[in-house]
Order: C-alpha cells, then structure tokens, then sequence
C-alpha cells in the first residue's frame, strides 16, 4: 500500500514521522475519513469544511489548499487502486521539542493520508443491524472537534464489546444519548417522528447526520432535534447510527433489549438505500 507523508508517496513500510510529533506524544492533530464509492469520495466539500473548522479551534497551521488536498485524495485512490473504501487524512501540529505549550515559532504541520480498501455497502451488519451497550460519556467536553484523540471511544467499544454488543451508545449525566463511539445516534419513535441530538460541543458534528437530516425531512418525516434518553431509545420502533463508514446502519438493541422487532426496521432500511443512492450521485 501507498500512503502519503509529508509530501511524498512511499510504500507504509518506508513511511516515516517524528517520535517528537506533537500527534504521537499529545494527539495534538486532527483527522478526517472520507467513504469511497465507484473509485469517487463522498462529500469531500463537508468533510473539508468539517477539517477547516478543526484546525481553526486548536490554532493548528493550514497543511495547503483544498485543491492540493483532493489531488492527494485521488492520487492514493488511483495509486492503490480502491474502487470502495475510505481515505484516512491526519494533520498534527508537527514535530517540536517536548512542551505543553505550542512551539513559538509555528512548525511545520504534518500531513498523512492512507487508504483503506473495504466494502461499505453490502456488508453483513447492514443486513442483521447492530446491538450497542451504554457507557458514561467521559470524553472531554470538545467533542465537536475532530481530535484524534480517541482512547475513551476506543475504551467504550471494548466494554461493549466485553458485554457482547457490536458498539457502545455514550450517555451523559442527565441520561441522555450523545452519540455512538464513531456515529451519531437517532431513534423512530412509535409515531414515526425521527429524534436525534442537537449539534453542540458534544457531538461531533457528523457530515452523514447533515444530509440523512435533510433525506429524513425530503421523505416527509417529522423530525425533533433534541436529546433522547436510555429509556426513551428502549421504547423507539426503530434505531439507526450513521457515519461516512457505516452510512445509515440500523440498530437492533440497546443492552440487550430488543428495539421494535429486533431487526432492522423499514425507515433506517429505506434511509440507508437513499443515502447510499444520493452519495453514489453526490461523490467526486
Ligand atoms: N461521532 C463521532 C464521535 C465520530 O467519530 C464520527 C465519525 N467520524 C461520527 C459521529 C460521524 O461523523 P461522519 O458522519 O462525519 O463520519
């Protein structure tokens, strides 16, 4: 495989980056993971406007245009020849001697780009659905910024994964759903009204969750932008994650309790083949 470093294309096994990185020893850095489709990235406009708004909350350095950082995307795409899959892009503020202060003088920022080939549409999850187990949300309170700062997710998918759920739903102190490890989180209530949390600083503000918003609403859906609780999501009819990875993926329990039927239910079904439709027509 082909990854990008620092200007260049080497195979991953010559990719080199500085022990000093302030990515490796603060997760100082930010990243983003564009799907691709049919060889094409998926809303590669949002994922970069999502990267600017990172970059600009922790004061890091701009690594170059957005034309120069699709030239990238595309070249790694065609050297490594990925029809389906993701493109994974990280930006740390470089390599400076160990401080907890930013370097004075701004240092060069690191740019990493690698791909990764994987089927995203025909998987077996989006047919059974998944099951996800609540943890306490103990992340920091930015969860808006897309830091690749990533243990505590990390930590939750293996408690669920410990207590036999495929992820975990993250819950804050008022009982409330914030988001799954890697998605967000929506329920259908009974009444088919769509709920899912309100953007703030803690979510991250998911490039899916802005289009499956606006499909939800062009297919006639009520929808109520507000926080859900545990409780609330054991009553829902249905429950759907959604991330560029995942796209709509139906959840079919929450700590064991079946959610409607127990298997995926017909609006996140529906959802995930317009999402997928409007990607396919959408992507670059
Ligand atoms: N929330 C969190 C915590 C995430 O890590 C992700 C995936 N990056 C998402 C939500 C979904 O965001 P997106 O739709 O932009 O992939």
């Amino acid at each position: 495989r082909i990854v990008y470093v620092n200007g260049s294309y080497v195979p991953e096994s010559e990719a080199k980056i500085s022990v000093f990185d302030r990515g490796f020893l603060f997760a100082d850095g930010v990243y983003e993971v564009t799907a691709v489709l049919s060889g094409k990235l998926v809303d590669f406009a949002g994922h970069m406007k999502r990267l600017r708004r990172s970059l600009s909350e922790l004061a890091l350095p701009s690594p170059g245009s957005d034309e120069m950082i699709l030239a990238i995307h595309r070249e790694l795409l065609s050297r490594n020849g990925i029809e389906e899959g993701l493109v994974y892009m990280q930006i740390s503020r470089g390599a400076a001697d160990r401080d907890f202060a930013f370097p004075p003088e701004n240092t060069e920022p690191s740019l990493v780009l690698f791909t990764q080939a994987k089927t995203l549409r025909e998987t077996p999850a989006s047919k059974t659905g998944i099951t996800v187990a609540t943890v306490p949300d103990q992340r920091w309170r930015r969860c808006d910024i897309k830091t690749v700062q990533l243990l505590y997710p990390s930590m939750a998918k293996m408690d669920a994964k410990s207590r036999g759920a495929d992820d975990a739903w993250m819950v804050d102190g008022d009982g409330f759903v914030t988001e799954g490890t890697s998605n967000n989180a929506y329920i259908v209530k009974q009444d088919g009204t769509v709920v899912t949390r309100h953007l703030s600083n803690d979510i991250l503000h998911g490039i899916t969750r802005a289009t499956v918003v606006g499909l939800a609403e062009q297919e006639g859906r009520a929808m109520e932008i507000r926080p859900f609780s545990v409780a609330e999501a054991r009553e829902a009819d249905e429950a759907f994650v959604t991330s560029a990875s995942s796209f709509v993926m139906p959840v079919v329990s929450i700590d064991g309790t079946k959610i409607g039927s127990g298997s995926p239910g017909p609006f996140a079904r529906r959802l995930r083949e317009r999402y997928i439709a409007h990607a396919e027509e959408t992507a670059l």
